[in-house]
């Protein structure tokens, strides 16, 4: 007698939770994936500008929101068993200068093809176009029912169904109402890893350019969170690598206070004080006293950046450097010390890499990923309240959450089956 095995889902989690299971039960287990998309593996593809980053070799609790508990997961499947995993079916990988981990073509197809061709290795069989809708369990039996009506029964499931980031990629909030529908705990979700939306005007002419800087997060007047990065200004907001982990940690804290409101401050630059960038200014002007205003800061940053900063420091575009007052040039220092803007709002999830927030993660086994309140329903990937930082941290959930449900179904599997035959 096989048990069924239903993965909701053909992710980076789901894939892995498909292959982990049917490698430990083999014929003892049918494991079928069902995948909303006309194919699995969609978001994979998009993943690290097409040639994903898989995994991070400075893999550390601290790039996550809820450190202990990813902490106790990668102890049982971590860095170095994803990167055996992958070499296990055909992917070799490379490190990049910031740790970040890639396969060695440089082609996130690699990656896909290879699980793909795991999965037909191991006869696991995928139903594409297959939207799941309602999950019920009576007894020990779960019902899946798709979009269409379908039917399927399963013995056990796992729900790898992702969170609400990037909803072309197929993830569109389906796992929060599944999970919903089973009485859980869900915390609200929060578009992660993308902009924030300012005061077009404070902006204005700025679109396209990209600028590396200290980036300063603050609630009220506290300070909260600081990075460095490359921040890339667009026509309605701000975007960039730092800027975007600012944006988890703003969805982070509004898990907590949904009426917080932010303001962030770039450092343009961060290796002078404040003093040395005033004194600076203050000599330039001295040696450059004849220019046009706005050549004035060229040479210091990129031109269009110098204008808004004079403007914002109310200096006359018009006027000779020798008129800006005294200060007018401290405001100019402060401006480059310290650009600051009010955070209208984060971009939304359209274009999100990650969700912010999922099912709480008192709902479930920490070793197994199974849901206590329902023996043989588990859950992995973005579906869990688990968010990363940039950097392959979030596919690294995705791969070790799969494992941890795949084992964990493996297990609850074989011991059904046991007991069914006793
Ligand atoms: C553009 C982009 C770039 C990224 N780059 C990186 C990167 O380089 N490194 C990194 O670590 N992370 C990256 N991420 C984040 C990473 O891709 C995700 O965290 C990870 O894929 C989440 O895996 P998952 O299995 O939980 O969910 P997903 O990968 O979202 O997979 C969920 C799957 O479930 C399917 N599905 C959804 N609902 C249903 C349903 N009702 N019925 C059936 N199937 C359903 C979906 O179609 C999808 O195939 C990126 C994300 C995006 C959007």
């Amino acid at each position: 007698m096989s048990m069924e095995l239903v993965i909701v889902g053909g992710g980076a989690s789901g894939l892995m939770a498909a292959i982990t299971s049917k490698r430990i039960l083999g014929d003892a287990v049918n494991v079928t994936i069902l995948e909303r998309l006309e194919r699995s593996g969609k978001k994979i593809l998009a993943t690290g500008n097409g040639k994903c980053n898989l995994t991070n070799a400075s893999l550390d609790k601290k790039y996550y929101n809820e450190p202990n508990f990813v902490e106790a997961a990668f102890k049982k499947f971590g860095y170095n068993e994803t990167i055996n995993f992958f070499d296990s079916i055909g992917v070799l990988t490379k490190v990049d200068r910031d740790g970040r981990v890639y396969p060695l073509p440089e082609a996130a197809t690699a990656v896909v093809d290879n699980l793909r061709n795991e999965l037909k290795r191991l006869n696991i069989e995928e139903r594409i176009n297959f939207d799941i809708r309602k999950i019920q369990k009576n007894t020990h039996l779960f019902t899946l029912i798709n979009s269409r009506g379908l039917k399927v029964e399963a013995d056990a499931v796992i729900i790898a169904s992702g969170g609400k980031a990037s909803p072309v990629l197929g993830s569109n909030g389906t796992s929060m109402q599944l999970l919903k529908s089973f009485d859980l705990k869900l915390t609200e979700n929060y578009p992660g890893l993308i902009g924030v939306k300012v005061d077009q005007n404070l902006i204005k002419g700025l679109g396209g350019i990209r600028v590396k800087g200290v980036v300063s997060l603050y609630e009220k007047k506290d300070k909260i969170w600081e990075d460095s990065g490359e921040i890339q200004f667009k026509n309605d907001g701000i975007s960039g690598i730092v800027i975007m982990q600012m944006t988890s940690h703003i969805g982070r804290i509004m898990l907590k206070r949904p009426r917080a409101s932010f303001t962030f401050s770039i450092d343009l630059w961060p290796d002078k004080t404040q003093e040395e960038v005033n004194q600076y200014l203050l000599d330039r002007q001295y040696r450059f006293k004849d220019l046009a205003n706005e050549n004035f800061l060229v040479g210091v940053v990129n031109k269009s950046l110098g204008i808004n900063l004079l403007r914002r420091a109310k200096i006359e575009i018009a006027g000779d450097v020798k008129d800006i007052s005294h200060r007018e040039m401290l405001r100019l220092g402060n401006l480059i010390k310290n650009l600051s803007f009010d955070v209208k709002s984060t971009y939304d999830f359209a274009n999100a890499q990650v969700t912010i927030g999922g099912l709480d993660l008192k709902e479930v086994n920490p070793d197994t990923l199974e849901v206590l309140k329902v023996p043989g329903l588990f859950v992995s990937g973005e579906a869990l309240n688990v968010d990363g930082e940039c950097g392959g941290f979030n596919l690294q959930w995705a791969w070790t959450s799969g494992y941890l449900a795949g084992t964990g179904a493996a297990m609850y599997l074989h011991n059904l089956l046991f007991s069914s035959e006793e």
